[in-house]
């Protein structure tokens, strides 16, 4: 049979992406997984008693656009104003809110060769230029490399999936090199341990704080994420945001955010776990003979000496355990192991001496 030719090319108009690929959710009834960095603690009870009150009746009703009672929430908690805070879809919306509102420059945007890979997927789709310096052996970034002129820079910090923290004097001198451009400062494992970079934004009206649900207060599926600045800056974000979705986020994730932020207690319960579990996982992976640097995150970002990470994945895997393994040639050799729960770890070690 003769095939019929297309009339219109449409084809040519296409947008061509390559996308971000995230870590697979395997579905395996034994299964480990630290391949995400999600939280192993369930959310906080009060999140469970929210979603029982939940009043489906309202879920008829369109959501209140601007997300007021969490972003009055989320100002709440870190002593700032409601006009400061940006609420979006998982912080990947937010920073993609981001990426579209501010850089909109001839100029490159910079991150590092090594970071969060969803920010060239970005600046792609957004046909925005972009350098990435790379970073140094130890995996810091070089503060020198950000001061050429730039539309923007984005940092995360700490950066992933190297866990490695840049201090509050590294910011300040990249920020005070990019005054007239917006600085973007990802902070989704701020709360393992990190110092948030909050207190900038009072100092500098370029600077904007990104944060998450997903991972330290355990929301992953829930679909969370926050910006903090200036309110001139969190304006422009929204003024985006209405010609574009007027309600991304629903009723359920707004009362289910505004009960997770409440619950202090369990919070601050389960990073201290997380942490410890982080300091006895590095002590038994050094005894096993790898090498990593100092992670204030949820993850570990290693090397063994001998034996090479593609091999460690895949063993690891046979017995339905899950890391990260990032194929890209200067990382090749690391594993990104995400902080389960103490029973988790011990069980991971345990194999992982079968196997090395
Ligand atoms: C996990 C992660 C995000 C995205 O988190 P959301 O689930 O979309 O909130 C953003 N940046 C970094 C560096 C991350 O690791």
């Amino acid at each position: 049979m003769e095939r019929v030719k297309f009339m219109s090319n449409w084809e040519e108009y296409v947008r061509i992406v390559e996308p971000y690929v995230p870590g697979e959710q395997p579905n395996q009834p034994d299964m480990i997984k630290l391949n995400t960095n999600e939280n192993p603690y369930p959310p906080a009870p009060g999140v469970v008693e929210a979603l029982k009150n939940f009043d489906t009746d309202k879920l008829r009703l369109y959501p209140e656009p601007t997300c007021k009672v969490l972003v009055d929430a989320i100002a709440d908690y870190y002593g700032i104003r409601s006009s400061q805070v940006f609420t979006g879809v998982g912080s990947d919306d937010v920073l993609a809110m981001i990426f579209m509102t501010f850089f909109n420059s001839k100029k490159p945007i910079l991150f590092p060769d090594i970071t969060y890979s969803f920010y060239d997927v970005w600046a792609t789709l957004f046909n925005i230029p972009f350098e990435r310096p790379a970073l140094d052996d130890d995996f810091n970034l070089v503060a020198a490399d950000y001061y050429k002129e730039n539309g923007g820079v984005v940092i995360a910090n700490p950066n992933a999936p190297t866990g490695i923290t840049q201090n509050e004097e590294f910011l300040r001198d990249v920020i005070e090199h990019n005054r007239d451009v917006v600085v973007i400062i990802d902070e989704a494992y701020v709360d393992f341990s990190g110092k948030s970079a909050l207190s900038l934004t009072k100092e500098y009206d370029n600077v904007l704080i990104v944060q998450t649900f997903s991972k330290s207060r355990s929301m992953a599926g829930m679909r969370i994420g926050y910006a903090m600045g200036n309110p001139e800056l969190i304006k422009a974000m929204n003024d985006v945001r209405f010609s574009y979705n007027s309600y991304p986020m629903t009723r359920l994730s707004v009362a289910l955010g505004v009960a997770a932020i409440e619950d202090e207690d369990y919070f601050r319960k389960t990073t201290e776990q997380i942490i410890e579990t982080r300091e006895w996982t590095k002590e038994r992976l050094i005894e096993l003979g790898f090498s990593f640097g100092d992670s204030k995150t949820n993850f570990i970002f290693a090397k063994h000496a001998t034996v090479d990470a593609e091999e460690i994945f895949a063993k690891l895997r046979e017995k339905h355990i899950f890391v990260r393994h990032f194929n890209s040639e200067r990382i090749k050799n690391y594993l990104r192991i995400s902080i389960g729960t103490r029973e988790e770890m011990e069980k991971f070690i345990d194999e992982l001496k079968g196997i090395l």
